[in-house]
């Protein structure tokens, strides 16, 4: 279920166990903001599961903000459906591996491995119906 709060308002609201309604807002600074209920679960289950917090490097999107940062167009972080994450010690393999657990035959997973130019990897999750894959 999509879910609308403030930033402002609801900021320090918990959304489950482990995270915050800020932890989800846009990076621009806008208000208000949107999450999937479905996206906090999953979230929370690799919480549970890996035992470190997980950090969210970007989840809802406006539009603006994600044509600026190159995001796909219709992306899933403008439907409060998607979330990038890095847990600390936790290898992109391994965090998307355990992923793939949560989410058989749907919902997106991209791995974004480390590189030249990227000191930290990163994995993307989403919550949509059809199944996705990638690698970027
Ligand atoms: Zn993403």
């Amino acid at each position: 279920m999509l879910n609308a709060y403030s930033r402002r308002k609801d900021g320090n609201a918990l959304l489950s166990r482990s995270f915050r309604v800020r932890e989800f807002a846009c990076r621009d600074g806008s208000d208000p903001l949107f999450v999937d209920s479905a996206l906090v679960q999953l979230l929370q289950s690799i919480r549970d599961h890996f035992g470190v917090p997980v950090v969210i490097t970007s989840g809802y999107r406006t539009a603006a903000h994600n044509k600026a940062v190159g995001g796909a167009p219709y992306s899933q972080h403008c439907y409060g459906r998607a979330a990038d994450i890095r847990l600390a010690g936790v290898p992109v393999e391994q965090l998307a591996a355990y992923a793939e657990t949560l989410l058989p035959g749907t919902g997106g997973i991209g791995r974004y491995p480390a590189k030249a130019g990227r000191a930290a990897g990163w994995v993307h999750v989403d919550v949509r119906p059809i199944k996705s894959r990638w690698t970027g």
